[in-house]
């Protein structure tokens, strides 16, 4: 990131000889054992008595929920929760428009809130909340609470808070006002290249059925067909219950990051304010590599590929190549997968939490 560096991470292991297919399920667990198997063991039985709150804080589209998603998989799905806050006011949606829900969120809200606003008026914003109308922090943490409260008490990951500048210093209470007052906080911050963004974004498809997402130059379906009229490569969607779909490009997703970027810089602010917190134990995530350093620092099989296509007489071949784009400050880098970032994650999480 453009004035902050983030450390490199290795992964890279001299005297492990064995190769991993990282998309493969069943070989990613063996990776994981291999390259932080000690870590996880020293997690899982931290978990056994304890919690944790991980603020994860990135760019939007930076792969946010992917990591903390593995990181549960991996290490224990029954003891730690991925709590986003969109989901959650995205699920608000349905509760507002439903007049009984509507009540009982009411009376909810009435025990649990405190602010300046009125309930009234939140609730009418909620009426007609567009997506670009931020939530008073207030609301959230209410709403957060009340999710939290139905369920037993989990390590958190925390996805889409603090979202603002003014919410940072809201964060370093927020534990103490969901009733985790006891359990350690981290900042999970991460840095991935605008460039990566920009190509997934471009490049992302999605099933019209299942609305599985892909990527046609970075995560391809096992089928690749081409389409003569439109001189174009489709990927076919995996699942057979979507009866051989191709999966389509929405629209926008052409622009890239073009029309997010103001979203980009102010999640950029987040992060490095965040970098520049005292007292707080920190993460520090980087999913890039520079092209002549790879080479100590990782495996090979961790890069991202990506993926051309060529029509050789009607049946498709796929060509693999390794990816290589520029960072935030120029230098050829390579993407790094999503399970080696996680790896890292494992590590500097036991450090943290001083385990
Ligand atoms: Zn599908």
């Amino acid at each position: 990131m453009k004035g902050v560096e983030f450390p490199l991470f290795k992964t890279k292991v001299e005297s492990l000889e064995k190769r991993f297919e990282l998309t493969d399920v069943d070989q990613r667990r063996k990776y994981f054992r291999a390259k932080a198997g000690k870590e996880i063991e020293r997690l899982r039985d931290y978990l056994q008595e304890n919690t944790f709150i991980a603020y994860l804080l990135g760019k939007k589209n930076s792969g946010k929920g992917t990591y903390a998603r593995m990181f549960r998989e991996i290490v224990d799905p029954r003891r730690i929760e991925h709590f986003s806050i969109g989901d959650m006011v995205r699920a608000l949606d349905e509760v507002v428009n439903n007049k009984k829900k509507q009540k009982e969120l009411r009376e909810v809200l009435e025990r649990n809130y405190r602010g300046f606003l009125p309930l009234d008026d939140i609730i009418k914003a909620l009426e007609k909340r567009s997506t670009k109308v931020l939530l008073p922090s207030e609301l959230i943490l209410a709403l957060v609470k009340m999710e939290i409260a139905e369920k037993p008490k989990k390590a958190l990951f925390i996805d889409g808070f603090p979202r603002e500048l003014d919410q940072i210093s809201y964060s370093l209470f927020f534990r103490d006002l969901i009733g985790y007052r006891d359990d350690p906080d981290v900042f999970v911050l991460i840095d991935v290249p605008e460039k990566v963004i920009d190509e997934r974004i471009k490049y992302r498809v999605v099933c019209p059925k299942c609305q599985t997402s892909r990527n046609l130059k970075l995560l391809p379906t096992k089928k690749v067909e081409y389409d003569a009229k439109n001189d174009k490569f489709v990927l076919i969607c995996d699942d057979s219950e979507c009866g051989g779909v191709p999966l389509k490009p929405k629209e926008g997703d052409e622009m890239g990051i073009a029309p997010i970027m103001a979203r980009l810089q102010t999640d950029e602010k987040l992060i490095k304010k965040a970098f520049s917190l005292h007292g707080i134990p920190k993460v520090l995530l980087r999913n890039s590599v520079p092209v002549d350093k790879a080479d100590d620092y990782v495996d090979d099989y961790e890069i991202t590929p990506a993926y051309s296509y060529e029509n050789i007489n009607g049946s498709v071949k796929t060509i693999k190549a390794p990816w290589q784009i520029e960072d935030d400050d120029g230098v050829l880098s390579y993407s790094l997968l999503p399970p080696p970032v996680v790896v890292s994650l494992i590590k500097q999480m036991v450090d943290a939490l001083a385990i």
